[in-house]
C-alpha cells in the first residue's frame, strides 16, 4: 500500500513536471494508431455525462471504421463509463483538459494504445450564433463530442438520425488523431483545404471541415455517414495504416 502511494506521488510529481498538454505517460503519434508495430490493440475509454451515452450502434460503427484503417491485430475495444453532468451550459478547451485529468483511467502501456472520448452535455464555448461545434480533437489521444448539441441537430424532422450524426463526428475526430489532414500524417498528394487547415478539400470526404459542425446537417439527410476519400486513405496507408 505504502509503496503504491510513493509510486503514485512520484508519478504525480513527474506528471506535474511535464508540459501541460501532455496527456499520456508516453508520446503518441498518428503512426502509433495506424501501424501495428508498436501497439497491437487499442482501448477507447468513453466517458459520458448522464443522458449522453453513445448509441451502441455508434460504438459498433466506430470500431468497424477503425478496424478498416488501423493495424491492430489484438483488436479495438470501447470501455464506457457514466459520470455526473457538470451542470455548465458551456465548456472550454481548458475545461476539457481538466475533465480528462479527472476521469481518464486508461493510459497507453506495453502494446496497448489508448484514446479518451468525452461526451459532454454542455455546449462548446467556441460556438458562435447558428454555427455549432459538434466535436473536437485535442492533444494526441483526446476527442470530445458535444452530446446535447448532437441531440439538438439529430433525430428530428429533416434531421439525420442520432446514430449517423454521432458516428460521423466520432469518425471525423478520430481521423484527426490519425493525423488527417497534413497533421502528423504526410499528404501524398496535396488535398488540404486552404481555408480550414487540417481538413480535406473534398466536400464529400469524412475529413471535410463541415463534418464537425452543425453545417453538416444538410449533407446528412440521406442518413449516410461520409467516407474517407482516396486522398485521405492513401495518406493513412503510407503512414502505417490499411
Ligand atoms: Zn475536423
Ligand atoms: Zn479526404
Amino acid at each position: 500500500m505504502k509503496k503504491s502511494i510513493i509510486i503514485l506521488l512520484v508519478s504525480l510529481i513527474a506528471l506535474a513536471a511535464c508540459k501541460k498538454e501532455k496527456w499520456t505517460e508516453r508520446r503518441i503519434d498518428p503512426v502509433d494508431f495506424l501501424s501495428g508495430d508498436k501497439y497491437k490493440n487499442l482501448v477507447i475509454q468513453v466517458v459520458f455525462e448522464r443522458g449522453y451515452s453513445l448509441n451502441s450502434q455508434t460504438n459498433t460503427n466506430l470500431i468497424t471504421f477503425l478496424n478498416s484503417r488501423l493495424n491492430k491485430p489484438s483488436g479495438i475495444q470501447i470501455v464506457a463509463k457514466e459520470v455526473d453532468p457538470s451542470g455548465k451550459a458551456y465548456i472550454s478547451s481548458a475545461d476539457l483538459i481538466e475533465i480528462e485529468r479527472k476521469y481518464r483511467t486508461e493510459f497507453s502501456k506495453g502494446s496497448t494504445l489508448t484514446a479518451f472520448v468525452f461526451v459532454s452535455g454542455s455546449q462548446y464555448a467556441e460556438n458562435s450564433g447558428d454555427h455549432k461545434i459538434l466535436g473536437v480533437q485535442y492533444g494526441e489521444t483526446g476527442v470530445a463530442l458535444f452530446g446535447k448539441t448532437v441531440d439538438d441537430y439529430s433525430g428530428g424532422l429533416n434531421q439525420p438520425s442520432t446514430v449517423t450524426l454521432q458516428t460521423a463526428i466520432a469518425e471525423h475526430e478520430f481521423g484527426h488523431l490519425l493525423g488527417l489532414v497534413n497533421s502528423g500524417t504526410k499528404m501524398r498528394e496535396y488535398h488540404e483545404d486552404g481555408t480550414h487547415i487540417h481538413h480535406c478539400n473534398n466536400e464529400n470526404c469524412l475529413m471535410y471541415h463541415a463534418v464537425e459542425t452543425s453545417d453538416i446537417i444538410r449533407n446528412l439527410l440521406n442518413d449516410r455517414v461520409p467516407e474517407l476519400d482516396n486522398n485521405c486513405i492513401k495518406d493513412l496507408q503510407y503512414n502505417g495504416g490499411k
